[in-house]
């Protein structure tokens, strides 16, 4: 049954990226996907067991890829949750997730920035506390199956939700709607980013995006933003891949644009992504363009399952 679903899967990405001539580009990702999937998953260096601290102001915990746990005084949140050894049944998990979903024994809010595999995954919302409230882009609930969480929520960019005094605002991102390929066209709304404000503080997390040199600028203007999340790959190749997804050099310059303090990357070293020459090439670059920008203060790195706390 699985592996009927995997060919499914795999046939309708055939079918994308036949149609949006991709293909080459789908056979070089499929060539790393099947020789990545020899390799051993790497176990997380950390992996603490009470993740939810009491009195601190802010927390940020990297499950890996776009997931983290996010501690902000008394309320908790998830970003697109991903524990699972693979994504879309074709994309294995290169490294261990950074923390049991069981170790979250609290949980208010569920952030998902869009639907694609990697960021919208139905074992590992199961897997959570659903006493949480579900926020997802337009067309997202439609993608959710009944899992019993307290509330879900649908934003379009621009709209906020306010709960418990915490304000969630959609904003937008430039990426690609859907889920499966097909349904692209039919979503092209579903996909954003969010800026979450509590008690003073105030952190954007990007979701998937391309560099725009007009959108991040709009986003600095209306927030003033303490830390930003920020994709930084798949980085190859750049032809294709500039249009959806930032890599180091184009997430600096949102850091930039947003005239944020701090900035932590995401969107890396945990699945296998586009024909990068290893899995460490988007950090690398990254490493490089902090030391060239003297960013070291306040670009920050965080090892998978690593929490750092914020005074
Ligand atoms: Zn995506
Ligand atoms: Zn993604």
């Amino acid at each position: 049954m699985k592996s009927i679903k995997a060919l499914i899967n795999l046939i309708l990405i055939v079918v994308v990226l036949n149609l949006s001539g991709c293909s080459s580009f789908f056979f070089r990702v499929m060539g790393r996907i099947v020789s990545g999937s020899a390799v051993k998953v790497e176990p997380a260096r950390y992996k603490i067991t009470n993740p939810i601290i009491p009195g601190v102001g802010l927390s940020v915990l990297w499950i890996g890829h776009s997931s983290f746990l996010i501690q902000m005084y008394d309320k908790v949140l998830i970003t697109d949750p991903v524990f699972s050894q693979s994504v879309g049944m074709v994309a294995k998990r290169l490294i261990e997730p950074g923390l049991d979903a069981s170790s979250i024994t609290k949980l208010d809010f569920v952030i998902i920035s869009h639907l694609h595999f990697d960021h919208l995954n139905y074992s590992s919302l199961n897997a959570l506390p659903k006493s949480a409230a579900v926020f997802l882009p337009e067309g997202g609930a439609e993608y959710l199956p009944e899992l019993g969480f307290k509330q879900t929520n649908e934003l379009l960019p621009w709209h906020s939700i306010e709960q418990g005094g915490v304000r969630i605002t959609a904003v937008p991102a430039k990426h690609f709607g859907g889920r499966y390929g097909f349904d692209a066209g039919i979503r092209n709304n579903s996909f954003v980013g969010y800026v979450i404000e509590y008690k003073g503080t105030t952190i954007y997390f990007a979701g998937d995006t391309g560099y725009d040199p007009e959108l991040f600028k709009e986003i600095g203007k209306r927030f003033s933003i303490e830390l930003a999340l920020l994709p930084i790959g798949p980085v190859e190749p750049r032809s294709f891949m500039s249009r959806v997804h930032t890599d180091a050099k184009e997430a600096l310059k949102i850091f930039a644009d947003l005239g944020a303090q701090i900035m932590i990357p995401m969107h890396y070293r945990t699945f296998i992504q586009g024909t990068d020459s290893s899995n460490s090439y988007a950090e690398e670059l990254l490493r490089q363009q902090i030391e060239q920008q003297h960013l070291e203060d306040r670009v920050i790195i965080l090892d998978v399952g690593e929490q750092r706390l914020f005074p």
